[in-house]
């Protein structure tokens, strides 16, 4: 048996559920998938490359589970529900063990999420894991970034901050986390950690947002970069109060309040949603959020002018640095 079939076989297709939506999966040239009636596709693509967004050294569970959850997050954020996905992976060597770790994180959310492998690429170099998640939205229904309004209320799901120091602190950067490391913060710093290796998709929020939010994003590149996307995509500004940013007991317990802001509005990587909705469908949002598994939070207001205020105890608060970006 060739190691590629080995990889194919053992690792992925002998973990597959097979699905009535899925006449044909791994195994030949190309798949075939059945879309409901009445439904359109949506696609969304993430890669995640060693060096860039993991470390060499990062656990493979770790990193078959974020790969497909980076994704579930952006088919969430326009309403949609995932069915499919395609894996694209870069191998150095083959690891078996390695391969098997992944695969464990992959699966085990994907069978929660009902999603299905139905195919993908293995290539030799660089280690990456590149998925496609296709999911579908009833005709015309997906939610865009597009369509907030001027008195829409912003909200955000979570806890954002959390992810980034979470990953600062894998990389033992105390220093940059802004925390001294003492014995009594290590269950918060373990709680962080696994915030950032095994993120929650907000997949039933973005469910149940569909024909109530105006307009969603994801903020994996950071609360301020991402809504300031999704307020400019609408035409519209906003106005924020820094005191309403949600900010969790472990991050609170780990390091001072200022510095929990910054990694909140900059510090990415958090699989949360931000929202905007109208105000007369604030009471069907809190009565759906009932069901979700994470906090919501109310953060400001859409405005007609262009541009992000938030303020501070009534005074203009200046965001310290941008989101995550690759080239700077
Ligand atoms: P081809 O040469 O036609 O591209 P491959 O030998 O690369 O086919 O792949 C054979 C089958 O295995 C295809 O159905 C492909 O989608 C699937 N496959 C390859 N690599 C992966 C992977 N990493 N995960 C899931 N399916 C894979
Ligand atoms: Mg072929």
């Amino acid at each position: 048996m060739s190691k590629e079939f080995e990889i194919i076989e053992q690792v992925f297709r002998r973990r597959v559920r097979p699905r009535q939506n899925v006449p044909l999966g791994i195994g030949d040239d190309a798949a075939i998938t059945r879309l409901p009636e009445g439904c359109e596709l949506v696609t969304a693509t993430d890669a995640l490359v060693a060096g860039t967004h993991f470390p060499d050294d990062a656990l493979a569970r770790s990193v078959g589970h974020r790969c497909l959850a980076v994704n579930l997050s952006d088919i969430a954020a326009m309403g949609g529900e995932p069915l499919w996905a395609s894996l694209a992976l870069g191998l150095p060597s083959f690891d078996r063990d390695w391969l098997d770790d992944f695969a464990k994180g992959f699966f085990a959310l994907a069978d929660k999420a009902g999603v299905t492998l139905i195919g993908g690429d293995t290539v030799r170099g660089n280690l990456f894991a590149s998925l496609t998640l296709q999911g579908v939205v009833p005709l015309g229904q997906a939610v865009r970034r597009s369509g907030a309004n001027a008195g829409d209320l912003i909200y955000v799901t979570g806890y954002p901050g959390d992810a980034a120091a979470g990953r600062l602190l894998l990389a033992d950067d105390l220093a940059a986390v802004g925390t001294s490391g003492s014995a009594d913060t290590l269950r918060d710093a373990d709680m962080l950690a696994e915030k950032f290796s095994y993120p929650v998709p907000r997949l039933a929020a973005g469910l149940d947002l569909r024909g109530l939010a105006t307009a969603m994003i994801d903020i994996s590149d950071g609360l301020n970069v991402d809504l300031g996307r999704l307020l400019e995509a609408s035409g519209v500004g906003a106005k924020l109060d820094i005191a309403a940013i949600p900010l969790s007991v472990s991050l609170r317990q780990l390091v001072a309040r200022q510095r929990a802001i910054e990694l909140a509005l900059c510090g990415g990587e958090d699989y949360e949603l931000c929202f905007t909705i109208p105000p007369d469908k604030v009471d069907t949002l809190q009565a759906r959020a009932e069901e979700w598994d994470c906090a919501l939070t109310c953060l400001g207001t859409v405005v007609a002018g262009p541009g992000l205020a938030w303020t501070l105890a009534g005074k203009p608060f200046a965001v310290p640095e941008s989101g995550f970006e690759h080239f700077k």
